[in-house]
């Protein structure tokens, strides 16, 4: 049976994010760091200074707050495709650089792939695709392990940086010589983007670039 639709954010009916909901969301913009996009009164933050992410840029379009968070977590765990449209859409404008020629989405671990509710970053990556003119690469990268950022969590401090470490393999063929923009649900951290940035350098990629849904500052 298909349910109709009710707001992800405060279970009204109707639409899969209500109106009142919407005004809510708080956009991820003012200043920022043009590297890592936290808060930052100068263009590129001490951290990114002291130590850069092999990622040049990353953008996002909502603070990882409300019905914003309420929306990429439905995405997530239930599989509400339709909301991926609609982050990419209320997020703003997506501008790549002139160099990015392809989106490439954050493959979800092995062991969520058995849920079946999809990978929350390629149907991002989908729209992101769409409204930039851009092909997709869903394959580009694929995981290594079985275990996600939150089992990491859980584990030893080095068993935790061994695991985002090597975390991804990528195919060179699909990015050699080619500007990546990465496409992920959600940056807590840049630890994923960057450990995915570097094996995309380090299989051939020219520049990589990163849009994410929300950012948790
Ligand atoms: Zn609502
Ligand atoms: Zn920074």
């Amino acid at each position: 049976m298909l349910l109709p639709p009710h707001c992800a954010s405060c279970g009204a009916p109707g639409e899969l994010l209500c109106s009142p909901c919407r005004a809510l969301m708080e956009r991820a913009d003012g200043k920022r760091c043009r590297h890592c996009w936290l808060t930052s009164e100068s263009q590129v933050c001490r951290d990114c200074l002291s130590r850069p992410l092999p990622l040049r840029e990353l953008r996002s379009g909502f603070v990882y707050d409300g019905p914003a968070r309420a929306a990429v977590l439905a995405l997530k765990h239930r599989g509400v495709k339709g909301l991926a449209r609609v982050l990419v859409e209320l997020g703003g404008d997506i501008q790549p650089a002139t160099d990015v020629d392809v989106v490439v989405p954050i493959p979800i671990p092995l062991l969520r792939k058995r849920r079946r509710v999809g990978n929350q970053a390629e149907h991002l990556a989908r729209i992101v695709a769409e409204r930039t003119g851009l092909p997709m690469e869903p394959n580009a990268l694929r995981r290594r392990g079985w275990w996600g950022p939150r089992q990491a969590q859980a584990s030893s401090r080095a068993n935790r940086r061994q695991i985002v470490l090597n975390a991804f393999a990528a195919d060179g063929v699909r990015v050699r010589d080619r500007g990546v923009l990465l496409v992920d649900d959600v940056s807590t951290t840049t630890a994923t983007l960057s450990e995915a940035a570097r094996t995309l350098l380090g299989a051939g990629a020219r520049v990589v670039d990163a849009w994410t849904a929300a950012r948790a500052d």
